[in-house]
């Protein structure tokens, strides 16, 4: 089934409790955690609790979800007190673009300066 947990994704662990995570916020089908390696003052991970591999098939299957993401990365945004400051949402789609984590997620960047192009 589309969506289903996947039991070699390392993002669905985190949703099953079976990874643990620095959990920021959650929602009935969205869970926010810091990144383990952060690149900025605020670097938390949004992801749904379904599991597709990228933004683009989540949206395609469950744009409700997709929607969520967004509408949770501006709460993260919020509680880290970054959104007046600004800060970025970024979804790498595809090796070539950086993903190494093939459950859609959505990077929250903020708290200090954020070049653009980001390279
Ligand atoms: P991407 O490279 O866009 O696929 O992003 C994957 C992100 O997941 C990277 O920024 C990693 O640092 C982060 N990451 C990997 N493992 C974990 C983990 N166990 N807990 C939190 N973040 C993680
Ligand atoms: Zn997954």
């Amino acid at each position: 089934m589309p969506g289903e947990p996947q039991a070699d994704c390392l993002f669905c662990k985190i949703v099953a409790g079976e990874v643990p995570a620095t959990v920021v916020r959650e929602t009935g089908t969205t869970v926010a955690f810091r990144d383990i390696n952060p690149q900025a003052p605020t670097h938390v991970l949004v992801i749904p609790k379904v599991h597709y591999p990228d933004a683009a098939s989540l949206a395609a299957a469950e744009p409700q979800v997709a929607a969520d993401i967004l509408a949770e990365a501006a709460k993260v945004a919020e509680h880290d007190q970054v959104d007046a400051t600004g800060y970025r949402i970024v979804f790498n789609t595809g090796a070539g673009a950086g993903q190494t984590v093939f459950h859609t997620h959505a990077h929250v960047l903020g708290g200090r300066g954020l070049q653009w192009p980001p390279g």
